[in-house]
């Protein structure tokens, strides 16, 4: 069978329902979106060398086999060490891997591998050995071709699947393209930039070809630094789009009067402020002030909110929802997280419980009989704010006058998925907030026609998160700081990177710290854990029961990175915090001290790193601005980095 750019990701041969949800919430639906899933980076595995051959401190591809298998526990501290003796022709080494018991599971004595790591001397033993090396099984079923003896792309996970399975799959995508796919840009743009065509363009930034007469290293260089004549054929494409996208949108916002008609008044105003029991600081005032001028205005709104994070934007935002609605719109509320929407849904169902707004809610996890109730619902017009995830941006979600959309933590969300959700209403008002503050130069350019509002100020009795740092020897101490909130009846965060690449290790290091804490530190409390691995019902269930106080102690990966809502959380540990972003280390310390007691943060790392990341530590525990903080970012990480990962969105350019 051959796809079409559009066909749907569920063609592919080997991703069935449970595959094509975890692609949806990341927010690849089609066959498209699965192409510009671009590698992160790129392994030369074009040559592998030989045990005896290695260079300490050069990190270097082997094929091997295993040996032996050893699984050993530290008695003090109880950390898990598995050691894989590996061979090949030339001799042995040996894989190292702390805290991931389920490993032994995995290896097996005979099979062959190929690993990827840096060689060194540990003083333990005479052997050579890699700590954490990145391993592929090779079961002998795998095409060559696709995962070695070539340059090979190394994807970021999507739900379970890994790199090895992405990759596969993206192999086999690419070889049953139809030829068919027709290339956007015209023929004479191609010829004048000795352009590539776009299959070609695909194929080598997925699977590149090293050319002859070019050593595979410095192709390597020419691929990382994005170089090759193909990716700049889709990066010149993708700016080529989007500045003529900005153009129409220009063109078009200049040529349509809009033809809904909002309306406001002293009486409507006064009954939205009177739900809320506290006071709008200035800044909610003024904001709310600019939006609502804009939603009765003749132009459409398209209005960047910028606020820190607890400042207060998501109050504003709802104020403005129930102008809209009053005036007999319906409107949306789009957030990344499934723990997010639902906590959305519970705040606005409180706030609203007095009034005759209908709420609504969807996700990928709401069951498919009341989902098509309130698709129905939606249609008909019975719902007045529907609350949801990605999963908002579905053909099958269909409104009977959608007037408003409000868009949180927008850096999420690529153009793509925003332009979808554009289309649902007749153009509806838009509101996008974020807490990751972007130069207004550097949001004109990505959003062009866009107003910003900014809320610079914390409502009142919002104490600064005090700020401490910790050497992972002073562990007891931190716990103590722990013990010493619960007993005062408070609840604590302790919280683990993710690094995509090495995700199973770091799952598994919050795994075995939630039962150690339970177990050995805090018995007579109760730990709980939450993780982006676990079915949004779950983790729906560990935030209730940590909301209404069952869990005293939340362990979680970043997956409580925006927007969570706890009051009663004073204190937060950060473990490994070198490995966070400063902007991510600023708005995960705003989960605490959201109530009426100051919160602590405490960041733990040991000595040794780079010194940026030292300087990062710093400057959070010095900062408490979060301006201050994102320009900081920006310094440190470079402009070039701006549009990294975590900003994909924010630009809108998924290659450039
Ligand atoms: P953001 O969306 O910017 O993170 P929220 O709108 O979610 O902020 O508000 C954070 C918390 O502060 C919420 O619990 C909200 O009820 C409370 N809050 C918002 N505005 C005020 C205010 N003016 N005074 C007191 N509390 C406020
Ligand atoms: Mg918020």
């Amino acid at each position: 069978m051959l796809f079409d750019l559009n066909s749907p990701i569920s063609y592919l041969k080997g991703v069935g329902p449970k595959r094509a949800q975890m692609f949806a919430d990341a927010g690849i639906f089609s066959v498209d979106d699965f192409l510009e899933y671009w590698p992160f980076r790129y392994e030369d595995r074009t040559f592998f060398q030989k045990i005896d051959s290695l260079e300490l401190g050069e990190p270097a591809l082997i094929r091997c086999h295993v040996e032996s298998l050893q699984r050993k526990t530290t008695s003090r501290k109880g950390i898990s060490i598995l050691t894989v003796k590996v061979s090949d022709e030339s001799g042995f080494l040996l894989l190292k891997f702390f805290n991931q018991s389920y490993l032994s599971r995995i290896f097996r004595k005979g099979q062959s591998l190929t690993v990827y790591g840096v060689p060194r001397l540990d003083g333990y033993s005479t052997l050579i050995s890699m700590t954490g090396p990145e391993c592929e099984i090779l079961d002998g079923s795998e095409k060559i071709e696709v995962h070695t003896g070539r340059i090979v792309p190394v994807y970021r996970r999507i739900g379970n699947m890994g790199t090895r399975v992405l990759r596969q799959l993206l192999f086999s995508l690419l070889s049953d393209l139809s030829d068919r796919v027709r290339d956007q840009l015209p023929l004479d743009l191609l010829l004048k930039f000795n352009f590539p065509d776009l299959r070609t363009a695909l194929w080598e930034v997925h699977f590149p070809k090293v050319p002859s007469g070019t050593s595979s290293l410095s192709y390597l260089k020419r691929l990382e630094g994005r170089l090759t004549s193909s990716h700049q054929r889709l990066i010149f494409e993708e700016f080529f789009f989007f500045n003529l996208a900005l153009q129409t949108a220009k063109v078009r916002n200049k040529m349509i009067s809009k033809k809904r008609v909002i309306n406001s008044s002293k009486e409507i105003e006064k009954s939205i402020r009177s739900i809320f029991p506290f006071q709008m600081t200035k800044a909610q005032q003024r904001v709310f002030k600019e939006i609502a001028g804009d939603l009765c205005g003749r132009k459409r709104m398209n209005r960047l909110l910028q606020g820190d994070v607890g400042s207060g934007k998501t109050v504003v935002a709802l104020q403005a929802m129930m102008l809209v609605m009053e005036n007999g719109y319906q409107t949306v509320l789009m957030v990344p997280t499934e723990v997010l929407a639902e906590q959305h849904y519970e705040s606005i169902d409180r706030y609203l419980s007095g009034t005759t707004y209908r709420l609504g809610f969807l996700s990928g996890s709401v069951k498919r009989k009341q989902r098509s109730e309130t698709l129905d619902r939606l249609l008909l017009g019975e719902i007045d704010l529907l609350v949801g995830t990605h999963s908002l941006i579905q053909e099958s979600v269909q409104f009977k006058n959608l007037g408003f959309v409000v868009i949180d933590e927008q850096h999420r969300f690529g153009v793509a998925h925003r332009a979808r959700l554009m289309q649902k209403g007749n153009s509806p008002e838009t509101l996008v907030m974020t807490a990751t503050p972007i130069p207004r130069s550097m949001a004109l350019t990505c959003y062009g026609d866009l107003d910003l509002s900014k809320i610079d100020e914390m409502p009142p009795g919002r104490h600064p998160v005090r700020t401490i740092r910790r050497d992972t020897k002073s562990r007891d101490e931190v716990y103590d700081i722990i013990a010493g909130e619960l007993k005062k009846g408070r609840q604590a965060f302790v919280v683990y990177p993710i690094v995509e690449e090495s995700e199973k290790v770091d799952l598994q290091s919050a795994v075995t710290m939630a039962v150690h804490l339970q177990n050995r530190v805090f018995p007579s409390y109760e730990v709980g854990l939450i993780h982006g691995r676990l079915a949004p019902i779950e983790r729906m269930n560990v935030m209730q029961r940590f909301q209404k106080r069952e869990l005293h102690i939340l362990v979680a990966t970043t997956v409580i990175e925006v927007g969570v809502d706890v009051p009663n959380a004073t204190v937060m540990v950060i473990e490994n915090a070198e490995r966070f972003g400063l902007s991510q280390l600023h708005q995960l310390r705003g989960r605490v001290g959201r109530g009426d007691f100051a919160g602590l943060c405490v960041l733990l790392s040991d000595r040794h790193h780079s010194a940026e990341s030292e300087e990062r530590l710093k400057i959070i525990c010095d900062t408490q601005d979060g301006f201050k903080i994102a320009e900081k970012d920006l310094e440190i990480r470079g402009s070039g980095q701006f549009a990294g990962t975590s900003q994909t969105g924010a630009a809108g350019f998924s290659l450039g």
